[in-house]
C-alpha cells in the first residue's frame, strides 16, 4: 500500500504509527517531493469484514448442520462420506 501526500500526490514515507485502538491506527508521514515535503497524519480505520476468520465459519457451518432435520443430515453426511452408507 502506497500512501500518498494529500499536498502534491507524490509519494510518502511512514515516518511511525500510533495505534488508536485495534481497529485505528495514525500513521504518520512525510512527503517525498522536495518541493512540497509536507508531513501529515493519515487514520487508517477497519472498514468492515469481508470474510470472518476461519474458525467462524466453522463453527457457523457446525451450528448450521446441528439445527437441519436428521434427514437433510444424513443426505448431506451421505454427499460427503458415502463409504459410511
Ligand atoms: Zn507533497
Amino acid at each position: 500500500m502506497r500512501i500518498k501526500c494529500p499536498y502534491c500526490q507524490s509519494k510518502t514515507i511512514v515516518t511511525h504509527h500510533e495505534e488508536v485502538d485495534k481497529r485505528v491506527s495514525y500513521v504518520y508521514v512525510t512527503c517525498t517531493n522536495h518541493d512540497c515535503h509536507a508531513r501529515s497524519k493519515i487514520r487508517i480505520s477497519y472498514a468492515g469484514t469481508l470474510t470472518p476468520p476461519v474458525s467462524d465459519l466453522t463453527a457457523a457451518m457446525h451450528e448450521w448442520f446441528a439445527n437441519l432435520p436428521e434427514a437433510e443430515q444424513k443426505a448431506i453426511a451421505k454427499t460427503y462420506q458415502p463409504a459410511l452408507f
